[in-house]
């Protein structure tokens, strides 16, 4: 098998499987106990978090541990909204009624900003929002997936309470320009939330140079096990929490904490760390080697997205008349892993969003392949998957009316 759907999730490394064992087997003590085993739980979860907040040059108290990208993505963005809308309506009386605003009326003076490319965590919690009266901008990208700083700066409102912008996306691996949202953002008094789900543990991360106020991150992305996730907020953004019980996460995210999974974050984030430069070198030249291939041995193949600005993994190509789905089933007879868009709309027949908010077409959007690649891959896997693409774009073209209809109406 060749697996090359890494953006979906990774294969948990040896050294975080032997790291996570431990707490599935003999210390399986519940954090909040007082006795050894526990406090050995409880010991590891901290050692983690202590090696998470190195990662983003932030203290431990601002890492709160969640059950991955999608949670983090939900508490960021409904309680920044709240946070912001009950600040504002402290400073205005007339919108007090008898010492208590309804919700209603407070996200009626809220404005958040994102963009059309998010993940459906971030895009549909904002739909939620909306449909609650808060108002949401969506910024356009270019070509590229990328948006403008310019239209960032004029959407702002006076009611903007929120940034939410992603740092790299899933599905052509764009990076955004982080450092320069977050200034805006600082400049502007307005809280910046970044989905660094696929960045995370792929490219290096400064919080505080960035000017972030709150990061989402999930482990399965970078080498960790599923389920497990964390919410970066910083200090002084005073977050409400998301999900009430128990007194765990200092009271902000309750619930029994997943130790086995908090453990092979912090192994994975660690070797991240200690690797990124390396991996992430080797990863782009296999990449680069792929795309090139794929564009010059397939006719009628284009890249999507940039060429530089991408992610070290992320190869996402057209094949146009073929369909995506189509040359998934061939591929996987081929023993070859990939997607087709983002994994959550797999099965879906409509284009990926993200692909339409970048301008492509639908007939070419729908023959796009995201083949992403780990750091277990090899360049040899890479030249096999050009070979079996090329006989798997040949057999769908061969059966494509149009693709015939095309070639005969071709001159010469
Ligand atoms: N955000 C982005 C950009 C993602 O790619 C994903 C998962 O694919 C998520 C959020 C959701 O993360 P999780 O699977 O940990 O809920």
């Amino acid at each position: 098998m060749i697996y090359l759907d890494n953006a979906a999730t990774t294969p948990v490394r040896p050294e975080v499987l032997e790291a996570m064992l431990p707490y599935l087997k003999e210390e399986y003590g519940n954090p909040s106990g007082l006795y050894l085993t526990a406090v050995k739980a409880k010991e590891a979860v901290e050692k983690a978090r202590k090696t998470i907040a190195d990662t983003l040059g932030c203290e431990e108290e601002e890492i709160y541990f969640t059950s991955g990208g999608t949670e983090s993505d939900n508490w960021a963005i409904k309680s920044a909204v709240q946070t912001a809308a009950e600040q504002k309506s402290e400073g205005s009386n007339e919108k007090e009624r008898e010492g208590e605003t309804e919700r209603a009326d407070l996200l009626k003076n809220c404005h958040i900003i994102t963009t059309q490319i998010e993940h459906h965590a971030v895009l549909r919690t904002c739909q939620a929002l909306e449909r609650e009266g808060c108002a949401v901008t969506y910024l356009r990208v270019n070509e590229m997936g990328q948006i403008s700083l310019k239209e960032l700066e004029k959407a702002i409102r006076p009611e903007t309470v929120l940034f939410s912008v992603m740092m790299a996306n899933n599905e052509v691996g764009t990076v955004q320009p982080v450092k320069e949202i977050g200034a805006i953002a600082r400049r502007r008094h307005i809280f910046f939330h970044t989905d660094a789900v696929q960045a995370y543990g792929h490219l290096p991360i400064s919080v505080k140079e960035m000017n972030i106020d709150m990061l989402s991150a999930s482990a399965h992305k970078c080498g960790g096990p599923k389920g497990v996730g964390f919410l970066y907020v910083r200090r002084g953004v005073n977050l409400p929490p998301f999900m009430h019980g128990g007194g765990q996460e200092r009271g902000r995210r309750a619930g029994t904490e997943n130790v086995p999974g908090i453990v092979g974050f912090g192994k994975a984030a660690e070797l991240a760390a200690v690797q990124m430069k390396q991996t992430e070198k080797e990863t782009a030249l296999m990449r680069d080697h792929l795309i090139r291939r794929l564009l010059t041995e397939i006719p009628y193949a284009r890249l999507n997205g940039s060429w530089k600005n991408r992610l070290a993994g992320n190869c996402n190509i057209s094949f146009q008349f073929t369909e995506g789905g189509a040359l998934l089933i061939l591929l996987d007879e081929e023993g070859i892993c990939a997607a087709a868009g983002s994994a959550c709309s797999t099965g879906s027949k409509e284009p990926s969003h993200v692909l339409k908010a970048m301008g492509i077409p639908d007939d070419i959007a729908r023959g796009t392949l995201r083949l992403t690649i780990g750091h277990q891959n090899t360049m040899e896997e890479m030249d096999q998957v050009v070979e079996s693409m090329k006989k798997c774009v040949a057999r769908l073209r061969k059966n494509a009316g149009e693709y015939e209809d095309f070639r005969n109406h071709m001159p010469g």
